[in-house]
Parts: C-alpha cells; sequence; structure tokens
C-alpha cells in the first residue's frame, strides 16, 4: 500500500497549521502506524519548536535540492517514535521550485511509511505540484478574515482535483465567531475536527512536548484522538489517551481524601 499523504494547508498564517500537523502525526504514530512528518514550511519551520527537535544543518532543504538523500534527512522523534524531516534554519526564506515538490511526493509515494503529514508554509505554494497527495487537510478559525482564505483554498482545490477536508482550530464559543452550523453549510464539504482554544498548546510548546503526549485527556487531545479515528479506524480504542480502570478508582478515592494542611 503506497502512505497516505496529507498536506496541512491554510491560505493565512498563524491558524493552527503545525499544532495541527505534529500532534497528528505524534497521536498516527502512537496508535502503531509508521508516520513520517515533514516540516515543508521553508520559510518559517516550525515543527522542531513543538517536538523538542534540534533544528541541524541538515533537513528538508539538503533534500529538496538533492544534497542529501531521504535517509540522510530522517531523524526519530524519541518520545513517540516519529520519524520527522525538519525544517532548516536559515534567516533567507526558502521557495522551492514547484518540480522539486513534484519529485518530493514521487519520493514520498514510494517510501513505505503508512501516513505523510506535511506542514506547508501559508499560501498557494504552486499547488498543481501537491496533485499526488492523498488529500489536503485545511485549517481555519472560526472568523472570517480565516475563513474567506479557506473558502477560496477550497475551490483551488477543487480545480485542481485535489481531496480536501476541513478542521476548525481555536473555537472559543464566543457570539462572534462563525459557528461551525454555517461553516458546514458553505464549505459543503466535510468537516473533520473542532478543536478548542486550549491552554495545553501555549504549555506544550513551551515544554516542548505535543499536547497529545503531555496531557492526554485535554479537550484538544480528545479531540485529535477523534480526527486520527477518521484515518486509523481499524485502531478505535486507544486506551493510552483514557485514565486506566485504576486510576478512575484512585481518582475517586483520592477526590474524598482530605487535603493534607
Ligand atoms: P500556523 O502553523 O498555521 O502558522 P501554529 O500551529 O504555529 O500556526 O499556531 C500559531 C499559534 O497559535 C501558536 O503559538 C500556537 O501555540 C497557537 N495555537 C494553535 N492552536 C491552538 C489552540 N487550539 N489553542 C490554543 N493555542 C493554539
Ligand atoms: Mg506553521
Amino acid at each position: 500500500m503506497p502512505p497516505y499523504i496529507i498536506r496541512v494547508s491554510s491560505l493565512k498564517g498563524g491558524v493552527g497549521k503545525t499544532t495541527i500537523a505534529t500532534n497528528l502525526a505524534v497521536m498516527l504514530q502512537m496508535r502503531g502506524h509508521r508516520t513520517l512528518l515533514v516540516d515543508c514550511d521553508t520559510t518559517n519551520p516550525s515543527v522542531g519548536f513543538f517536538l523538542g527537535m534540534e533544528t541541524s544543518n541538515i533537513g528538508i532543504i539538503s533534500w529538496l535540492k538533492s544534497q542529501a538523500q531521504l535517509d540522510e534527512v530522517v531523524a526519530v522523534h524519541s518520545a513517540s517514535g516519529l520519524r520527522v524531516i525538519n525544517g532548516q534554519i536559515d534567516m533567507d526564506p526558502y521557495l522551492p521550485d514547484p518540480r522539486m515538490i513534484t519529485r518530493m511526493l514521487n519520493e514520498l509515494g514510494k517510501s513505505n511509511y503508512e501516513f505523510i503529514i506535511i506542514d506547508t508554509r501559508p499560501g498557494y505554494d504552486g499547488i498543481t505540484s501537491w496533485r499526488s497527495i492523498s488529500e489536503a487537510l485545511i485549517v481555519t478559525l472560526p472568523e472570517v478574515p480565516s475563513y474567506s482564505g479557506t473558502i477560496r483554498s477550497a475551490k483551488d482545490f477543487d480545480k485542481t482535483g485535489i481531496k480536501h477536508k476541513l478542521v476548525v482550530n481555536r473555537i472559543k464559543n464566543s457570539k462572534y465567531e462563525i459557528q461551525i452550523d454555517e461553516i458546514n453549510e458553505t464549505y459543503e464539504n466535510k468537516i473533520v475536527g473542532a478543536f478548542p482554544e486550549d491552554p495545553i498548546i501555549p504549555r506544550s510548546v513551551s515544554e516542548k512536548i505535543p499536547a497529545v503526549l503531555l496531557d492526554q485527556n485535554s479537550k484538544f487531545s480528545v479531540q485529535m484522538l477523534r480526527l486520527s479515528n477518521i484515518y486509523a479506524p481499524n485502531n478505535f480504542f486507544y486506551p493510552r489517551i483514557y485514565e486506566s480502570f485504576m486510576d478512575i478508582i484512585r481518582r475517586i478515592i483520592n477526590s474524598f481524601r482530605k487535603p493534607k494542611a
């Protein structure tokens, strides 16, 4: 089976692409699927910050420029076993030629990963060169400036024949937000995830531990488990995300104990 390749996209920056891409990849790996996360945001790579991995001088750019082989640029995230192609920190933003992207996807398509999650920079990024991916996962905020870009990029993916799905991120349930029902009506496709604004995310960035590893019971992690079920339905029960039976008993007993003075 060729890998299932998901490009995480948005026209606007700062909506949570890297947050979603990183945690989805870690979650799929934890569920036992051989997963590769690629930091293809060559203008401002940030996967390494979310995973606590050192950015080395060999990574995505060396591979795109054919200065290194695929196996030379793949690193291991030790806490999860996830394979990662990190970005390279370079003060000059690097914009790969669309032919490089086609070649990258061609080589990834022949690899033996089950899932490949590609984090990208905001914008179009030569959309036709991405034709061979399995799907785009668009990330949007529930507000007009971000969602208008989502509608535009959805149309472009449609024109190019790329399947796409949508996740809504940083939902605060404020009355000023675009409501999920409204998004459902206008997006005409599948909303596969609704992620809350969750303090676990800034904490996870500060501690350099992905949210799904840091607190498996956080609202964000529970939603990520749901999203991962769409891609890995055979492993529906993922026991590590829930408290074990003994943990629940312990928590109930502790709640009756008087706090120590
Ligand atoms: P992008 O990759 O689209 O530029 P990031 O994933 O880097 O966006 O997220 C931008 C900022 O928003 C980060 O500082 C991150 O900590 C924060 N963030 C993203 N998603 C959430 C969330 N669900 N709850 C709280 N903060 C979030
Ligand atoms: Mg990013």
